[in-house]
């Protein structure tokens, strides 16, 4: 027979669990559009067209401050309250306005995109400035290099989501890093070959030149490698342990995420390094 304590414990704990179902319940009517757009919003917020925002679900969760389910009057509310700090239509719909005002933040959350809208390309540290990964860390064994700084706080990174997420630890494929420094020669290399320049008049300056950015496995779709951009793979990672403990922690590490991509993190403890070639040219965003 359970103890007249223990009862009384029992209530607290049912009292104490009840706000925080009633919050998620109470906002606009405006949480019904949100659960069909969440699969029907047609919009392009990365040049790209593409169907609903299930991919970006955590990150506009984690940005209102929301742990309520995306479709609930709770997550409206809190997108509501977002919008109006930002003289925005406060209606809590996800919509394209508000999204493009989101991204935009994100976007001005990575130094390599300021500077690349200031007309800049990095320049790519010398081999001998950068940090082998262990063989562990990389993805299937790969060896990549990083800027030692940037190394380290990846491992503390990785460090802790295995703490807090055992299951993490228990595969090491789980934030390991299938792509890191990248030489702008084996990328323009690979831009000639893919043809996917996408019409950039300068030569391709992806982040990957920096020794700042990393490619984490953060899972994937059945049949697709775990960099492919395919919105049913970008669907796949967004619901993984390991991308939603990325977006609620990673920041505390420094590390800042591109939304297009789930595995794809830059580090902002250092500066990119200067652009050694700083002659004007048309500056098209670059795919990371
Ligand atoms: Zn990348």
């Amino acid at each position: 027979m359970r103890s007249y304590k223990g009862l009384l414990l029992l209530a607290f704990g049912l009292a104490m669990a009840a706000p925080a179902q009633a919050v998620c319940d109470v906002g606009p009517e405006s949480a019904a559009a949100n659960s069909a757009s969440i699969a029907s919003l047609a919009w392009a917020p990365f040049r790209r067209a593409e169907t609903g925002w299930y991919v970006y679900a955590p990150r506009i969760a984690h940005e209102i401050g929301s742990s309520c389910a995306f479709g609930s009057r709770g997550f409206a509310a809190a997108l509501a309250r977002w919008q109006a700090a930002r003289q925005l239509p406060s209606h809590g719909r996800v919509d394209v306005l508000t999204m493009s005002a989101m991204i935009g933040g994100w976007h001005a959350q990575r130094p390599y995109v300021r500077l690349r809208a200031s007309g800049s390309c990095p320049a790519a540290p010398e081999l001998s400035a950068l940090a082998p990964a262990t063989i562990s860390e990389g993805y299937g064994g790969k060896l990549v290099l990083l800027r030692p700084a940037a190394l380290a706080s990846y491992r503390q990174m990785r460090a802790a989501a295995w703490r807090d997420v055992p299951v993490l630890a228990s595969d090491k494929r789980w934030l390991s890093i299938f792509s890191a420094f990248r030489a702008p020669v084996d990328d323009a290399a690979r831009c000639a070959i893919e043809q996917n320049c996408q019409g950039v008049v300068r030569a391709n300056c992806s982040v990957h030149r920096t020794g700042l950015a990393i490619d984490l496995y953060v899972g994937q779709a059945r049949g697709l490698p775990p960099e492919s951009s395919a919105d049913s793979n970008r669907i796949a990672m967004s619901r993984t342990p390991a991308y939603r403990w990325l977006v609620q922690n990673a920041a505390r590490f420094g590390f800042v995420n591109y939304a297009f991509e789930p595995w794809h993190w830059e580090w902002t403890g250092e500066a990119p390094l200067p652009d050694s070639d700083p002659s004007p040219g048309e500056m098209v965003p670059d795919a990371e």
